[in-house]
């Protein structure tokens, strides 16, 4: 199997981007480290990056055509994040809805709700944000306790939610939410997609440990979705949070080139610190296993690519690099702080401590090596009480 996702097509593909990548990104985040942006400003800046993709024809690369998508392949679609990645493009705003409602809506969607939603979220004009977590349910989701009571035409919600990006400026939310007060575990449950601008809908954010807020609670007091906007039948939105299949694939690919970028700045910067400021310690030669293990991470991001694109199975390979990417991060930056640079203690600081959610945002890696051992490996399910673990 090849590993360069070379070829002509991929090429001359790789180069109109490329070219256009060279003008496209705005000053303002090519000079964020020596004038750093207010959040506000961030996200302005981020929503406008979303619709310059979708300007351009680089959005929904995988959707089909029919629903304004560009209709092709995983090659392309890898040579896109990977070149947004080198070039150090902002990330848009719209993940949820590109990654998550758009596909689900795609799959399980009535033609109702792909009118009304597909054609907003790959304009970037609807941002959406991922209504899972709960106080009490975050690994285990099955246990969430949000219900949305039907009533005359649609549902009433009550509840709450937590560690929700990007509810600040989302316009609607892909909701989890409990239908049934009497059905067991997994089959009491919808997805949802709920109207954010609603007075009974307050977001409240929260301050990380590094000083950001990039989440946020949302409490829902008697907030209503129409029941045209349930997605998929009632009581079966088990399925849609799962997201195996199709619904899964792009995310891993952009997730992982997104990480790689990262990773690949972080090894460059320990190996300049390490040069510096103690090049006999044995630091510089760690500094080049990490750079080797970076460029080792994004090798299996292609072959990951090059299985998707040929049909072939890959959530094995999916599940392992899910994790090893995070945990590689949090390794790097536990080692440059560890080095003490005096020029960039700041730096080091900040970076440890934005990466120590890392390992847990996506679904912890403990579940995820759970994941690993049962579903990929199919080793014996330790014995464990009610809990369900997060869908992979
Ligand atoms: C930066 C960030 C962004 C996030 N964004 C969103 C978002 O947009 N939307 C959303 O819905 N959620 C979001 N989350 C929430 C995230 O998905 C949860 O934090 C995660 O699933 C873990 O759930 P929890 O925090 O409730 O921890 P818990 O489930 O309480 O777990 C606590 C600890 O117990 C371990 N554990 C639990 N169950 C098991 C088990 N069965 N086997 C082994 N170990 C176990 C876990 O690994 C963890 O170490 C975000 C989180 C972060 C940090």
């Amino acid at each position: 199997m090849l590993h360069t996702l070379a070829g002509p097509a991929a090429g001359s593909y790789r180069d109109r981007l490329r070219e256009w990548l060279e003008t496209a990104i705005p000053l303002q985040w090519r000079q964020r480290d020596e004038h750093p942006l207010t959040i506000d400003a961030e996200h302005e800046l981020r929503r406008h990056w979303g619709r310059r993709l979708f300007a351009a024809g680089y959005a929904g690369l995988t959707w089909p055509r029919e629903f304004g998508g560009q209709g092709l392949g995983p090659i392309e679609e890898f040579i896109l994040y990977d070149e947004l990645a080198r070039a150090d493009a902002p990330e848009s705003l719209d993940t949820i809805g590109k990654y998550l409602a758009g596909p689900a809506i795609i799959h399980r969607g009535s033609d109702a709700q792909r009118e009304k939603y597909l054609r907003k979220i790959l304009s970037g004009d609807e941002i959406w944000c991922e209504g899972y977590s709960e106080p009490g349910a975050g690994s285990d989701l099955a246990a969430a306790s949000t219900v949305a009571k039907p009533i005359e035409g649609g549902y009433r919600i009550t509840g709450r939610k937590i560690w929700t990006s990007f509810a600040a400026v989302a316009d609607r939310c892909y909701l989890l939410a409990k239908t049934s007060p009497t059905l067991p575990r997994r089959h009491n449950l919808s997805v949802l997609l709920l109207d954010m601008h609603q007075p009974s809908v307050q977001v409240r954010p929260i301050k990380q440990i590094s000083g950001a807020a990039y989440f946020n609670e949302v409490v829902f007091d008697g907030a209503r979705v129409e029941a045209a906007d349930r997605l998929g039948p009632e009581n079966a939105g088990w399925e849609l949070v799962g997201m195996t299949g199709p619904f899964r694939r792009v995310r891993f690919v952009r997730d992982g080139l997104r990480h790689y970028s990262e990773l690949r700045d972080l090894a460059a910067r320990f190996r300049e610190c390490a040069q510096q400021h103690c090049p006999a310690d044995g630091s510089v030669a760690r500094a080049d296993r990490f750079v080797e293990r970076v460029e080792l991470y994004r090798w299996h991001l292609m072959r990951l690519t090059e299985l998707q694109a040929n049909e072939r199975d890959w959530f094995g390979p999916a599940s392992v690099i899910r994790y090893t990417g995070t945990e590689l991060s949090q390794q790097i930056t536990e080692a440059g702080l560890a080095l003490a640079c005096p020029r960039d203690g700041a730096y080091w600081r900040l970076r440890y401590l934005d990466r120590r959610s890392a390992t847990i945002s996506g679904g912890s890696v403990q579940i995820q090596r759970n994941v690993v051992s049962t579903a990929v490996l199919k080793l014996p399910r330790p014995p464990r009480p009610q809990s369900a673990g997060r869908p992979s």
